[in-house]
């Protein structure tokens, strides 16, 4: 039976980071990676999540199982966190997931039972996206977000399209931090979104990956904060992956909101039964790490200032780059103005590899770029080599 099948391409980002390695040369630059990178080139355990691994290990009594919807107190906590005062005006009901890719799953599989086909994606976006809502038997359409070569967002293409989807078509949104382009939509232009998708009965999914990267905790959820308050259905796919540096702790969850308690504990019963027939339940570690942080007055302080370090480095770097690359690239000065550790710089495929055999500089093929991957005394070096290829 293994003969029968073909092999899959290898995912093309995992492979980089495995040219990446192999590659000898010193001050080679990684700008492919999709974590966060301190000054040091270190993915560092946040402070506050040692602290309480610590507490964990003493304190943890068993291991028993936490039950479909996972941990209740974590669901609770980061909540809060996401909705904030606009958690009152609408009912929730959350599910824990493996990470945020486990919530987008769910979330197809949801939409999917409640009869929608079609999810529509924006052009670009995060390509595990389309991998994961086709896999789930979606239909997945793009609508037009991002223009390369002017670092533009196409707003009123973006609207048009919604304008013509079809009620119980599903849009899927990033809440903020845009995985590829760090472009930021404003705060009228989520007004205007939310009024089209609520007049067309479009069911939105916001993908929330990057909370507290972009422009602050509060700042990068205004947007879903207010579309939740207009749309009678939302769902929010959130990560802990990055905002808790817990990547590989699998820490994320699924929120669906309601205008009525009655509709968000229906999605919720359905979202803990497709959970049931797949992973069944949501590994503990990260979620009771995030749950103890969050309960925790002084330990929520110091993981916010620790969140503040990271935000302001990418900025400091974004502002730097985009100073050293608007002469050669004029449209890249928007670099500076964008949001979280992505931006998507218009290189051709060619532009790309020469980078990379010339000067180590690697970076999907693509052209995005992780801001995080930089450090601040490489910039000048880094803006030289990109010049030089125009
Ligand atoms: N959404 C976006 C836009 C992402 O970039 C990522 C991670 N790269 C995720 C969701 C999922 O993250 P995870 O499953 O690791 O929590």
């Amino acid at each position: 039976m293994f003969n029968a099948l073909s092999r899959q391409p290898d995912d093309a980002l995992l492979a980089l980071i495995g040219l990446y390695k192999q590659d000898p040369r010193p001050g080679k630059v990684d700008l492919g990676v999709g974590v966060y990178r301190d000054e040091e080139g270190r993915t560092p355990v946040f402070r506050a999540v040692k602290a309480v691994e610590r507490l964990l290990l003493d304190g943890q009594d068993s291991k028993a199982y936490l039950g479909l919807e996972g941990d209740a107190g974590y669901l609770e906590r980061l909540w809060s966190l996401v909705g904030g005062a606009a958690e009152t005006k609408v009912a929730t009901a959350g599910v824990q997931t493996p990470g945020g890719s486990g919530a987008l799953r769910l979330a197809a599989d949801l939409v999917l039972r409640g009869g929608s086909k079609r999810v529509l994606v924006g052009q670009p976006t995060w390509p595990n996206h389309v991998g994961i809502f086709a896999a789930a038997g979606l239909e997945v359409v793009s609508y037009p977000f991002f223009d390369t070569a002017s670092q533009t967002v196409l707003f009123d293409r973006m609207i048009a399209a919604f304008e013509t989807a079809q009620p119980g078509d599903v849009a899927l949104l990033h809440g903020s931090c845009h995985n590829p382009t760090g472009a930021p939509l404003s705060l009228d232009q989520w007004k205007e979104l939310a009024t089209v998708l609520e007049k067309r009965g479009v069911l939105p999914l916001v993908d929330l990956a990057y909370q507290g990267f972009g422009r602050g905790l509060d700042e990068d959820a205004e947007g879903l904060r207010h579309l939740i308050g207009v749309v009678p259905e939302t769902l929010v796919a959130v990560s802990s992956s990055k905002s808790f540096g817990l990547y590989r702790e699998r820490t994320g969850a699924i929120f669906a909101v309601a205008a009525a308690p009655a509709a968000a504990d229906l999605a919720k019963s359905n979202l803990m039964a497709l959970a049931r027939t797949s992973y069944s339940m949501p590994p503990d570690h990260g979620a009771a790490v995030v749950r103890t942080i969050l309960s925790d007055a002084a330990l929520t302080a110091d993981w916010a200032a620790e969140l503040d370090v990271m935000r302001a480095r990418i900025a400091g770097i974004r502002r730097k780059l985009a100073a050293g690359l608007a002469g050669a690239f004029p449209a890249l000065a928007a670099v500076a103005a964008q949001e979280g550790m992505f931006s998507l710089l218009p290189l051709t495929e060619a532009e790309v590899l020469r980078l990379r055999a010339d000067h180590a500089i690697y970076m999907p093929t693509s052209g995005r770029i992780n801001i995080a991957g930089l450090k601040t005394a490489e910039v000048d070096d880094v803006v030289a080599k990109f010049a030089a290829l125009r």
